[in-house]
C-alpha cells in the first residue's frame, strides 16, 4: 500500500479545523473495528477520525509505505509498472484507492474574478481568521458550503451563498439521525446495478448536513435566519460582475420535493417493518423560504465581497495514471470497481458498488467484492 503522506492523510491535511464527520460515530465502522466510546450518536473531529484510521491500520497490520507518492502507473506485458518518488515497483494488479476528493473542483470563470477578491478552496480554508474582514461569497450549498457559510457568518463577516443543485436533509427525523434512516431502510445499501440513472447518482452533491454535539439541522432556512443572503447558481463573470441564475424558487421546490419523497420512503419502511412504535411520529418540514428578492448580479470590484470560497465540490486526480482508463470528463471507467484493463481496480469512488461507497462505512462491502474479483484474476493467471 503506497501512501504519499501519512496514514489518514486527507483527514489530516485537506480538511478545515472545525469539521466533524457528518456520519454519526456508530456508523464509523471498518472491518473488525467499531466506535466503542461513550457517544455513539456524536460526530468525530478530524483528530478523532485520524486516530480511528491509524488504529485500523495498526490492527489490520496493513503494509503501508508512507511518504511514497505514485507518479506514474503504466501497463506492461503482464501487469503494471509503478513509479514512485521512492522507487519502482512491478506488479500484476493495481487497486486505485487514491480517493474521490483529491482536488477542489473550481469553475473556469474563477480566473475572471478581479484580483482584489481573495479566492480560497476548502483545501486552503482552515478557519475564518484566514480570510480578510468583509463580505464573503461562498459558492455551493452542499455539505461544505453550508458549513463554511454558517461559520463565516458567525465570525461577523456578511456572507452571500450562491446556491446550485443541492440535497436538503434534516439532521434528525422522527427522533433518529437521518443517516440511521438511510442505513436501516436500506437506501445506502442500494447497489449500483439497481440504480436507474447511475451517472446522475454518481454526481449527486453531498447532503446539507453538519455534525455538531447539538445535532442541529443546517439547511437554507437556518442560514437565511442567521442573516446569510441567498443567491442563485453562479453562472459567469462579466465585466467584473458575478452573474447568478434566477430560478431559486424552482431549485428550492425540487430539493424540498426530493427530501419529502425520501422521508416518505422512510415512513413506508418503518410501517412495513412494524417499527413505527420505535420512532416518533412522521414529521414534515417548512418549505425552503424563497427570499423576497434575490440579486442576479454582484459587482466584485465594489469592495462588498472581499473573498470567494469555492465550495463547488471535489474531483479525483489521476495525472499519474498512464493507462487509458478515463472517460472524457476525467472519471475512471469501471464496473463496480473493476476497470476495463486486466488487473486494474478501484475503490472509494461515488456509488462504486453501493450508495454508501464513498463513506467510511461503505468500504467493507465494496472491498470484499473487488478483492474477490482480484484474487480470482490472480489465481487464473498463476
Ligand atoms: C469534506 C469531506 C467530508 C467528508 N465527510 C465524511 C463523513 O462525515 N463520513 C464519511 O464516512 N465520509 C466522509 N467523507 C468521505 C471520505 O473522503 C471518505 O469516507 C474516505 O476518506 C474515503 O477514503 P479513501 O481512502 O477512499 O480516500 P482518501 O481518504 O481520500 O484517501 C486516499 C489516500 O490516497 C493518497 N494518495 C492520493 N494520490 C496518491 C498518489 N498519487 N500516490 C500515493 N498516495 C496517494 C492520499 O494521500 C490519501 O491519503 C468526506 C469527504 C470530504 C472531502
Amino acid at each position: 500500500m503506497l501512501e504519499r503522506g501519512q496514514v489518514a492523510n486527507s483527514w489530516r491535511a485537506e480538511r478545515w479545523d472545525s469539521l466533524r464527520l457528518l456520519t454519526p460515530n456508530w456508523q464509523s465502522r471498518l472491518p473488525g473495528l467499531r466506535y466503542e466510546g461513550p457517544d455513539p450518536d456524536g460526530y468525530m473531529t478530524m483528530g478523532e477520525v485520524t486516530e480511528f484510521i491509524e488504529r485500523f491500520a495498526a490492527a489490520s497490520r496493513a503494509p503501508v509505505r508512507t511518504g511514497a507518492n505514485v507518479t506514474s502507473v503504466r501497463r506492461t506485458g503482464d501487469g503494471y509498472h509503478v513509479t514512485t518518488d521512492r522507487g519502482e515497483i512491478r506488479c500484476r494488479a493495481v487497486v486505485i484507492a487514491s480517493g474521490a476528493c483529491n482536488q477542489p473542483a473550481v469553475p473556469q470563470f474563477a480566473a475572471a474574478v478581479p484580483a482584489c477578491v481573495e479566492q480560497l478552496t476548502p483545501f486552503d480554508y482552515r478557519d475564518p481568521a484566514k480570510l480578510p474582514d468583509g463580505g464573503v461569497l461562498v459558492v455551493g450549498a452542499s455539505a461544505t458550503g453550508v458549513q463554511l457559510a454558517a461559520e463565516l457568518q458567525r465570525s461577523g463577516r456578511p456572507v452571500t451563498l450562491s446556491v446550485g443543485e443541492h440535497v436538503r436533509l434534516p439532521r434528525t427525523y422522527r427522533g433518529r439521525d437521518v443517516l440511521w434512516w438511510m442505513d436501516a431502510s436500506g437506501v445506502w445499501d442500494q447497489r449500483y446495478d439497481e440504480i436507474d440513472d447511475l451517472t446522475r447518482a454518481r454526481r449527486l452533491p453531498s447532503p446539507q448536513l453538519i455534525g455538531t454535539p447539538e445535532r442541529v439541522t443546517l439547511d437554507l432556512n437556518v442560514l437565511a435566519s442567521m442573516g446569510v443572503e441567498l443567491v442563485g447558481r453562479w453562472a459567469a463573470v462579466r465585466d467584473g460582475r458575478a452573474l447568478f441564475s434566477g430560478g431559486l424558487r424552482n431549485m428550492f421546490s425540487l430539493a424540498d420535493l426530493k427530501m419529502r419523497r425520501l422521508l416518505d420512503t422512510f415512513d413506508e419502511w418503518a410501517r412495513g417493518q412494524g417499527r413505527d412504535a420505535e420512532v416518533r411520529p412522521p414529521e414534515r418540514f417548512e418549505p425552503t423560504r424563497v427570499p423576497e428578492s434575490n440579486r442576479l448580479q454582484l459587482d466584485l470590484g465594489s469592495g462588498e465581497i472581499r473573498a470567494v470560497v469555492w465550495a463547488t465540490g471535489f474531483r479525483p486526480d489521476y495525472r499519474w495514471l498512464g493507462v487509458p482508463a478515463l472517460d472524457a470528463k476525467g472519471q475512471l471507467c469501471h464496473q463496480g470497481g473493476v476497470a476495463g484493463h486486466p488487473g486494474l481496480y478501484a475503490l472509494g469512488l461515488p456509488v462504486l458498488r453501493r450508495r454508501k461507497s464513498t463513506f467510511i462505512c461503505g468500504i467493507e462491502d465494496d472491498a470484499r467484492a473487488v478483492i474477490d474479483h482480484l484474487t480470482r484474476y490472480l489465481a487464473v493467471r498463476q
